[in-house]
C-alpha cells in the first residue's frame, strides 16, 4: 500500500514486519507511492519496504516486490526502473537481492490506460521492458490498470509479454471480471497470466465508508475478501490493509474455507442492491493526489469524503449534522472550485468532481 497514508512511520515499519512474520511472501509497491504522512514526515513507500526487507535476518524464501513506474518511453522506463531499484536497495541482476535476502522483481506499468499504452507500444517502452527482463535488472512483466480500460488491458494481453497484471474487483463492481463485455480475469487465467486483485474493498485498505454501508446490507470486509478469493481466476487479492488488526481479519479469511456457487450468487444480488449508489462515491483513495494538485488550492477529496458519507448517511436516516460541522471547518470550501476539470481525469472512479463539489455545497454548507 501507499505507506504515507499511515500517521507514522512506525506503524509503516509495524505492518511491513508483521506480513513478514506472517510469511507473507509478496509487497506491492509503487515510485509514486511517496508524500507525507500524518505526522508531516516525508515518505517513500519503496525505501521503508527495502529497508525492512534488508534488516531481516529471517526470511525463508525470496520476497516477491511488485514496484510500478511511468515508464511509458524507454528514457523514462530507464530512469524510473534505476531509481525503484536504488530505493528498494536491489542489487544483482537475475538473482536479486536486498541485503542477504533473495527478492523476484515484479516491474509494472503504472496504471495503464489509453494514452500511456499508445506511448508504449510506439515509443519502444514494450521492446525495452522485455530487454531489461533479459538483462536480469527485473524478472517478471507486468502493469496495473483501472476500470474503464478493458479495449488497453486486453490489447496488452494479447502482446503475450505480461507474466501478472493486477486489476480492480470488488463484489460491487465485477465490470472487468464476469459483468464484463469478456471477463477479463478469465481472460488472462486463460492466458497463464497471474492476476493480483486490487481494490477487494472498493478502495484503499478498509475505507470507512464501507462501515456505514454493513448496517444497510449484511457484506462486512471478511466476506468482500472471501467474494475475491472464491473467483478461481484470481491468483491473490492484494487487499490494502493499512494497520495489523486489518491484516490479522485479512489472514484469517484466507487461511478460511472459500464460499460456494450459490453464496456467490446471494452475496451478489445482495451486493447489487446498492452498487448503483456506489458508482459516485468517493473512495478517499488519494490517489488523484499523487501527481495532480488542484490549481485553486482545493483538497478536493476531502470534500467529496464528507459528501459521499454525507449521501450514505442520508440513505440510511443517519444523523449527519457531524458532516455538516466539518464542512463548515474547511478553510476552502467547494465555493473555490471554478469546474475547469483538470482534477477529473486523475480520479480512478471517473468521478465528476466539479458537479459533485456544487452538489456537496449545497448541502452541506446549510
Ligand atoms: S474542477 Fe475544481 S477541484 Fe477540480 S481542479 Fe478545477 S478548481 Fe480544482
Ligand atoms: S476523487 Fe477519486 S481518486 Fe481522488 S480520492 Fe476520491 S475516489 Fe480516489
Amino acid at each position: 500500500m501507499n505507506l504515507r497514508l499511515l500517521d507514522t512511520k512506525e506503524q509503516a515499519y509495524e505492518i511491513l514486519n508483521y506480513v513478514l512474520d506472517q510469511n507473507v511472501n509478496l509487497i506491492d509497491t509503487a515510485r509514486a507511492y511517496n508524500g507525507t504522512n500524518g505526522s508531516g514526515e516525508t515518505v517513500e513507500s519503496e525505501a521503508l519496504v527495502g529497508e525492512v526487507i534488508r534488516r531481516r535476518q529471517d526470511l525463508q524464501e525470496p520476497i516477491v516486490i511488485i514496484t510500478k513506474g511511468r515508464g511509458y518511453t524507454v528514457e523514462a522506463l530507464d530512469e524510473e526502473l534505476a531509481i525503484s531499484r536504488s530505493k528498494l536497495g536491489i542489487e544483482g541482476k537475475g538473482d536479486l537481492h536486498i541485503g542477504q535476502n533473495r527478492v523476484k522483481l515484479v516491474y509494472f506499468y503504472h496504471g495503464l490506460n489509453d494514452e500511456r499504452w499508445e506511448s508504449i507500444t510506439t515509443s519502444g517502452a514494450l521492446e525495452r521492458m522485455q530487454a531489461v527482463k533479459q538483462e536480469g535488472l527485473i524478472n517478471y512483466i507486468g502493469f496495473s490498470s483501472h476500470y474503464g480500460n478493458a479495449k488497453e488491458i486486453k490489447e496488452a494481453v494479447d502482446t503475450g509479454i505480461f507474466d501478472v497484471v493486477e486489476l480492480p474487483y470488488n463484489i460491487f463492481n465485477r465490470a472487468l471480471g464476469e459483468d464484463g463485455e469478456i471477463d477479463l480475469l478469465r481472460y488472462c487465467y486463460e492466458r497463464g497470466v497471474g492476476i493480483i486483485n486490487m481494490k477487494a474493498f472498493g478502495g484503499n485498505g478498509m475505507v470507512p465508508i464501507f462501515d456505514s454501508l454493513q448496517s444497510y446490507v449484511d457484506i462486512d470486509h471478511a466476506k468482500m475478501l472471501n467474494f475475491c478469493l472464491s473467483n478461481p481466476y484470481i491468483t491473490t487479492v492484494d487487499a490494502g490493509a493499512r494497520f495489523v488488526e486489518e491484516f490479522a481479519v485479512d489472514l484469517d479469511v484466507a487461511a478460511g474455507p472459500r464460499l460456494g456457487g450459490p453464496e456467490l450468487a446471494q452475496l451478489r444480488s445482495e451486493a447489487d442492491e446498492i452498487a448503483g449508489d456506489l458508482k459516485h462515491v468517493c473512495r478517499e483513495c488519494l490517489h488523484c493526489l499523487e501527481e495532480f494538485e488542484c490549481p485553486e488550492g482545493l483538497n478536493f477529496p476531502r470534500i467529496l469524503a464528507l459528501y459521499s458519507r454525507y449521501r450514505i448517511g442520508e440513505r440510511l436516516d443517519k444523523d449527519t449534522s457531524e458532516l455538516h460541522e466539518a464542512y463548515k471547518q474547511l478553510e476552502l470550501n467547494a465555493e473555490a472550485c471554478i469546474e475547469c476539470g483538470q482534477c477529473v481525469p486523475w480520479c480512478e472512479y471517473q468521478l465528476d468532481i466539479p458537479k459533485m463539489l456544487k452538489a456537496a455545497h449545497e448541502v452541506l454548507s446549510s
